[in-house]
């Protein structure tokens, strides 16, 4: 019995060590790649069912790594929250997504719209708010072209600040999104307190909403409510014809998702401005 102890403790220190080991080794990847540019902006086109036409993407990031290819967010946000270094990589996404918006404006893309994420611990750094307003100077792009993403559970942890800061930007111009809305505690009077445009319900709810009936209702009371206080709706995540019918049926007039696109590299964004998404 006493082997078997000293065994299992020295697995569990040998596991540790293993994956601290990992993330230690993942860590200086990630410094690395956003010193060599590893990183690339892929867009999804959000669609106004009422045209049927693109009205703006959203950016995501991805790691092209040299040997592993396309790494995906979940894969390394996580981790680049958590050390700190996603305010750096924050930063070059906002740079590089308002430099693509300038470059599709010259193309003659009016009125176009980018979503671009925002993690907790960027949007709490004191100068977050002179940073993107230079960055918008810089790229001389008009503030209501770029749309802010947050996460319910981002603003409630650190409501009084976040609001200040979120008042600020809204002043400026820009747009202001919920994202992944309906997965947190928030309520919606709570939220009429902050400035916000939009809200995106999550895509766990848009994805059932055609087999359970209370997916369906969560859907639709936060259109009705979402309506009834000014905000725009979008629903992320729908990837069949039948989901977009009810959702429309709601109400609901923007949608993202695998039914229109998958996101795509920039390059390939102006050719689906022109196209019609009837669906
Ligand atoms: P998110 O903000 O909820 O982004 C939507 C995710 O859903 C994207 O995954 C997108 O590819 C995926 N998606 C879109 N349509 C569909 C669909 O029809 N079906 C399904 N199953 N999935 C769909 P992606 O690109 O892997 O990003 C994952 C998450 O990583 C994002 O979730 C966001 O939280 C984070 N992320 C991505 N880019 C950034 C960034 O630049 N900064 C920060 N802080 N986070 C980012
Ligand atoms: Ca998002
Ligand atoms: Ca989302
Ligand atoms: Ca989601």
């Amino acid at each position: 019995a006493k082997d078997n102890g000293r065994n299992c403790s020295q697995f569990f220190t040998r596991g540790i060590d293993d994956t601290l080991q990992e993330r230690i080794g993942l860590e200086n990847a990630l410094h690395h790649a956003l010193k060599q540019q590893q990183f690339q902006l892929y867009y999804q086109p959000q669609v106004d069912v009422s045209s049927n036409k693109m009205i703006g993407a959203e950016a995501l990031i991805r790691w092209i790594h040299p040997e592993k290819g396309i790494i995906p967010p979940d894969a390394f946000i996580p981790l680049a929250e958590e050390t700190g270094l996603i305010v750096d990589i924050g930063r070059w996404v906002l740079e590089s997504a308002c430099q693509q918006l300038r470059a599709w404006t010259d193309q003659g893309m009016d009125g176009f719209v980018v979503s671009v994420n925002l993690s907790a611990l960027q949007v709490q750094q004191p100068d977050f708010v002179s940073d993107v307003c230079q960055i918008i100077k810089r790229c001389g792009i008009q503030p209501e072209r770029l749309d802010l993403e947050l996460t319910e559970s981002m603003i409630m942890r650190n409501a009084e600040e976040t609001i200040k800061t979120l008042k600020q930007l809204s002043e400026q111009g820009l747009q202001i999104s919920i994202d992944d809305f309906g997965t947190g505690y928030s309520s919606l009077s709570y939220l009429k307190r902050f400035p916000l445009d939009k809200l995106k319900i999550d895509r766990s709810f848009v994805n059932d909403i055609t087999n359970d009936p209370d997916d369906a209702m969560i859907c639709r009371t936060i259109i009705s409510m979402a309506h009834n206080l000014n905000l725009k709706v979008i629903a992320e995540g729908v990837e069949t014809n039948e989901q977009q019918a009810l959702m429309r049926s709601y109400g609901c007039e923007l949608y993202q998702g695998y039914l229109f696109s998958r996101p795509v590299p920039a390059s390939e964004i102006p050719a689906l401005r022109e196209r019609s998404f009837e669906v």
